[in-house]
């Protein structure tokens, strides 16, 4: 940017032309990246114990020059570049892996076991690719670092833990997130998915995702022997009942048009076949856009749970424990159109894919409702041929979670990289009160 200083104009042309960062820069710091993601995808830790994980992530941004702080909120970590005044964005990964055993048949496929938090033995997987963003984080921060005459302002890198478990972005924000280190004027975050061909990135203005809540249910019964049903009272039975009447709530409760998914994950109860057991325990998902629909779909699964409980005659009524909501995130309408452009000009019209809001959940809605504007694209992995292949023929690829989950690496990473360095350029090209400016007037859903 030498040119700028004898000629504003070219300057501020050569400015926007390097929101997109060149191929040799990505190419530069494409080795190192690749590397790490190698590593972390073959040693994957859990929810709230990416130990090792989040020190390789602070080792390698502390040498790029950045001050890092660990153990932010658990295994968090805090990474700050600072480059004079202007606007303080904040860019995070997820550091998890989930209990899931690996079946991609990949030459750097996890074989990794541990034991969960509860003492049983888990496989560990990171199927739903933070090994990916984290990959995609150290390249940008490198390019980042290696180019702070594109930019002004202060850049914050967060590693944030336990994602998958929803308690990683509450933690760290209550372990001073936001009083200990500079408030964001904006957060970024992207999430690498199979929905899209590698190469690209998809953008949802406004509502992105749902809000979701989890919960147990614990049915009681009356256990006794197999063969003499009339001695006892079944749970398996309350639950196997309780699971059909719930599936009416989205069908026949809920208004039609609005949106609202009741999912029973799993079912535990008994132990052998001649035995009716005590009590059954069923663990449920919902999904919900707006805050009155879900809390019409809670009460309705409390009333239905107890109703059928009652029914069969159950000694006591159902435990009821709600044990994990977040709401759903919420990107900026007009920071997106913003960023839309910047993205375009980055990857190619062509590779900005407008996307409907979809059903998945994560806490980065925690630092969006600290009043922090948001912007959480998604980022293309599954490999080009075979998701055209998938499309002709009407199916769908592996998604996020499952054991075959294997993103197109090598395009989805230089991707993400490109994107994120041309979104975090682009933010940090003028002052925070013009940033403030362009989101003026985009409100929140709910
Ligand atoms: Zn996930
Ligand atoms: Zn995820």
């Amino acid at each position: 940017m030498k040119l700028g200083k004898f000629l504003p104009l070219a300057a501020l042309v050569a400015s926007v032309w390097a929101q997109a960062p060149s191929s040799k820069e990505v190419d530069a710091v494409y080795p190192e990246a690749h590397a790490l993601y190698l590593d972390i995808h073959q040693n994957p830790e859990l929810s709230s114990h990416e130990t090792q994980t989040a020190a390789k992530l602070a080792g390698r941004l502390r040498t790029l020059g950045y001050e890092v702080t660990e153990h932010v909120g658990g295994t968090g970590i805090v990474a700050i570049l600072k480059n004079g005044t202007g606007p303080t964005v904040m860019l995070r990964t997820e550091l998890d892996a989930l209990p899931v055993e690996e079946k991609t048949g990949l030459a750097y496929a996890s074989r990794v076991h541990t034991k969960d938090d509860a003492g049983h033995d888990v496989p560990v997987m990171h199927a739903c690719g933070h090994d990916l963003h984290m990959a995609s984080i150290v390249g940008t921060a490198a390019i980042m670092a290696h180019s702070k005459d594109t930019w002004h302002g202060t850049l914050m890198l967060i590693g944030q833990p336990a994602e998958e478990t929803i308690g990683g972005a509450k933690g760290m924000l209550d372990d001073g997130l936001l009083t200990r280190f500079p408030k964001p004027d904006v957060a970024v975050a992207l999430h690498v998915g199979n929905t899209l061909p590698a190469g690209t990135v998809g953008i949802t203005p406004g509502v992105l995702n749902t809000n979701a809540d989890s919960l147990r249910i614990t049915i009681y019964g009356k256990g006794g022997h197999g063969s003499a049903p009339n001695t006892a009272i079944d749970p398996i039975v309350i639950a196997a009942q309780t699971i059909l009447a719930l599936q009416t709530i989205a069908s026949r409760e809920v208004k039609p048009g609005e949106m609202a998914v009741v999912t029973v994950g799993y079912i535990q109860a008994g132990t052998k076949n001649n035995i009716i057991p005590d009590q059954a325990e069923l663990g449920l998902t919902v999904r919900t856009r707006k805050a009155d629909v879900r809390k019409q779909v809670l009460a309705a699964i409390a009333r239905i749970t107890k109703a059928e409980a009652e029914a069969a005659g159950a000694p006591r009524a159902p435990a009821i424990e709600h044990y994990e909501a977040t709401d759903l995130v919420y990107n900026d309408p007009a920071l997106a159109q913003r960023l839309r452009g910047t993205l375009e000009a980055a990857l190619g019209k062509g590779n900005v894919v407008m996307e409907e809001p979809h059903t998945a959940s994560e806490d980065f809605s925690y630092f969006v409702e600290q009043g922090i504007p948001g912007f959480y694209f998604g980022l293309g992995g599954a490999d080009p041929q075979k998701f055209a292949e998938a499309k002709a023929a009407g199916t769908l690829l592996p998604s996020n979670h499952s054991s075959l989950f294997a993103p197109d690496v090598d395009p989805a990473l230089h991707t993400g990289i490109a994107a994120e360095v041309a979104v975090l350029r682009n933010l940090l090209s003028g002052s925070a009160e013009e940033l403030h400016k362009t989101m003026a007037g985009s409100t929140p859903a709910q």
